[in-house]
């Protein structure tokens, strides 16, 4: 009997999910033993022409990382998904944009800009700027288009599984693999390999209720031992993100940064934070409010890090946004 073929793609993340799939440590053995691993850019050498070449649904499982940054994504989460049976949004960037999502905050002529032309250690004089076609004597070079937008895996295709983490953790992808493999899966479009919760229900540390009257930096307190971090004013994102971790950053005394996105039933992390810290703020008058909350040094990149191009607001719009 032929084995289940499976493919793990990278699209715009930092590799971090790449690594996670490495982390089921000697589990990486059986599995080889049980699949036949077809596509894997950054660990076998096949090219898209043979990934192009297979049957529609050859491929039994596709996890794909990484959001949609550019054409080539775009290009490879279609033909992947016309090549899969199942694709999977694994890790936080193909679920919900992630780190590069930020770049929803600025522009493409922005970003270019700031790249090729202000940075202060360039030397780039006559102003060059990336371009998606370059002719040379040896005839057409062609670079994948840089998009406007981040996007996630399913603003561009079907998806028929989420798994969240920045990255997973070990077990989840783990777990996961067996369902696919046992055929144990649940209904389509699920979040699997992780829980249902938040990650305060699973945090050991101690709630006693208390009220915040202020934000400090993590670097800025030395916090007390087993206490929640966010009643000491260290802002923990565990309030508003799904448990699957097993609280692993504030058991090790680091706040929660968010990662594995939102609970079951809400639409928006960001919203579902700001709403849940208005719950701890120890005042109910607008400007001491303000002043408090103006102590989080930059509200969207800690609300919305993991999660920008998913939310209601996917991304900073300027009067001058169309480039
Ligand atoms: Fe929740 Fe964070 Fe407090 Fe733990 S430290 S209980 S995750 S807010």
């Amino acid at each position: 009997m032929s084995k289940p073929k499976v493919a793990f793609y990278w699209a715009a993340s930092c590799g971090g999910c790449e690594i996670a799939v490495l982390d089921i440590g000697e589990r990486i053995l059986p599995l080889s033993e049980a699949v036949e691993i077809v596509f894997w850019p950054c660990a076998i050498d096949v090219k898209y022409d043979e990934v192009r070449a297979m049957r529609d649904g050859e491929i039994d499982l596709c996890l794909f990382n990484g959001a949609i940054r550019n054409s080539e994504n775009e290009e490879m989460a279609k033909l992947l998904r016309r090549k899969s049976k199942i694709l999977v949004a694994y890790g936080s960037c193909a679920h919900e944009g992630c780190i590069p999502g930020l770049a929803n905050l600025k522009t493409r002529r922005e970003i270019l800009h700031r790249n090729y032309i202000e940075i202060p250690s360039l030397d780039n004089p006559d102003g060059t700027m990336p371009r998606t076609r370059t002719v040379v004597p040896e005839g057409e070079l062609e670079l994948p288009e840089l998009y406007d937008t981040v996007l996630t895996l399913d603003q561009v295709v079907e998806v028929d599984y989420y798994v969240p983490g920045c990255p997973p953790v070990a077990d989840q992808t783990w777990a996961v693999l067996e369902a696919v493999l046992e055929g144990n899966l649940p209904e389509k479009g699920s979040v699997v390999g992780a829980g249902t919760k938040i990650v305060c229900d699973d945090c050991p540390l101690e709630k006693k209720e208390t009220r915040i009257s202020g934000f400090v930096r993590p670097h800025e307190i030395v916090p007390e031992p087993g206490r929640c971090l966010l009643e000491q004013g260290i802002y923990c994102a565990g309030i508003g993100t799904r448990t699957g971790c097993g609280a692993l950053c504030p058991s090790v005394g680091m706040p929660c940064r968010g990662c594995y996105g939102p609970p079951p039933g809400v639409l928006d992390q960001g919203a579902k934070i700001v709403s849940a810290l208005g719950s701890v703020i120890d005042s109910q008058d607008p400007e001491e409010v303000e002043r408090i909350m103006a102590q989080i040094p930059c509200p969207v990149g800690l609300f919305y890090r993991f999660s920008l191009p998913h939310s209601i607001l996917r991304r900073k719009t300027t009067d001058d946004y169309k480039d």
